[in-house]
């Protein structure tokens, strides 16, 4: 079903997507492992506020902090310069083809922004902004806001907030939809969404069961339906260390799109992303209850992880890492995302979903997510505790 639109958008200039989630507001809103660019903890991290960002090494010797960076304390709420921020967290600016493209680079990271574009490319995954990057006589700067939020977690976690979440041992799959909710459905190949994401998850529990060891529990085991707050509640019931709703979509207005997106709760203060990319809901638009999530730092870096890992094994279309307050991802008590693992209105892609060899890739591509995920997690925690010997034997 289509969403309401909200009123500031042109009905012309948009299609709006007919995303999967019928039940939700309509707030719609180089296989690579990229850990090189965290930076280890400092043990008294403090708050998203604007700092000066340690340098990012490529290696994971030390929690040292950071020499001192350059430039890079505007005024609160000045946008960030890229160039500075960067070049202090160890980028270099390189040359690009294309006028209209900055690129930065160190040893395993490549940062691109495009002028006018509300996204950044990191390590070749697109991550939406409130606002789109601004070029004026070559200074390029991003709002502060989404520096805050959607650049320093992936940059640097610890610098965004002090709590470390637990490492990974209990994971809840979410099968979206089930029961009277089909979803999203394919006709000719007689594809429906609800019997897809369960299929998805079942495979995702065995992977990740056998072969890493680690517990997963199923929102729902069979086609019965369950309400989005249902859903989200029993990360608190049972405690589980991620949370991952999968789903998969489709955009009757146009059948040539295609490809993976990850969703995260918009974060306070950011704007959420619809389907065509763009900003949507303006948080003062929003009740106190939709704003942020406890979890704004990890969600990113978990849906990072995800869009990469399922982008790079399914060499699918990269539609980004998003931010929508989407009901299922409200109440969770854990870093939680929603995917969407391809259009079945895409005459190529449903047909490629069709095949169960597909979806146990796209099972492999989700797990191999939350293990890299994991292994960062593994890699802080691991940091957090040398340090705070250290400390303690002073
Ligand atoms: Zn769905």
């Amino acid at each position: 079903m289509h969403f309401p639109r909200p009123a500031f958008f042109r009905a012309a200039a948009l299609a709006v997507a007919a995303h999967c989630l019928c039940a939700v507001p309509a707030d719609a809103g180089a296989p690579m492992t990229p850990p090189t660019i965290f930076e280890t903890p400092k043990p008294a991290a403090s708050t998203a506020a604007p700092k000066t960002p340690p340098q990012t090494s490529a290696k994971k010797t030390d929690a040292k902090p950071a020499v001192a960076a350059p430039a890079a304390k505007p005024a609160t709420s000045a946008p960030v310069n890229l160039d500075t921020t960067l070049k202090s967290w160890g980028f270099t600016r390189v040359a690009s083809a294309k006028k209209d493209t900055a690129s930065w680079r160190n040893r395993s990271a490549v940062f691109e922004a495009v002028r006018d574009k509300s996204y950044l490319n990191i390590v070749g995954v697109r991550i939406s902004l409130s606002a789109p990057v601004s070029e004026r006589n070559g200074v390029w700067t991003i709002p502060r806001s989404d520096y805050d939020a959607s650049l320093l977690p992936i940059l640097s976690p610890t610098a965004s907030t002090s709590t470390l979440p637990r490492r990974v041992r209990h994971v809840l799959l979410d099968p979206g939809h089930g029961g009277k909710e089909p979803g999203t459905q394919n006709d000719t190949l007689k594809l429906v969404e609800k019997n897809l994401t369960l299929d998805v998850a079942k495979r995702v529990k065995a992977i990740l069961e056998k072969q890493y060891g680690i517990r997963v529990t199923l929102t729902r085991t069979n086609d019965t339906g369950l309400a989005l707050a249902d859903r989200s509640a029993l990360t608190k019931k049972w405690n589980t260390d991620v949370f991952v709703s999968i789903h998969f979509n489709a955009l009757q207005s146009a059948p040539t799109a295609a490809g993976i997106e990850t969703y995260i709760l918009t974060p306070r203060g950011q704007t959420s992303t619809n389907n065509s990319g763009t900003r949507v809901a303006k948080t003062s638009e929003l009740t106190a209850r939709e704003l942020g999530h406890s979890s704004n730092t990890w969600n990113v870096l978990l849906g990072y992880h995800l869009q990469n890992s399922l982008v790079q094994k399914l060499k699918a279309n990269d539609r980004g890492l998003r931010r929508a307050r989407f009901g299922v991802l409200k109440g969770t008590t854990c870093p939680s995302v929603l995917v969407e693992c391809g259009y079945l209105s895409n005459a190529n892609e449903a047909q490629k979903i069709s095949s169960p060899a597909h979806r146990q890739k796209i099972a492999e591509a989700i797990t191999e997510g939350i293990v890299a995920y994991n292994t960062v997690m593994e890699k802080l925690s691991a940091a957090s505790k040398k340090t705070t010997t250290r400390t303690a034997a002073k």
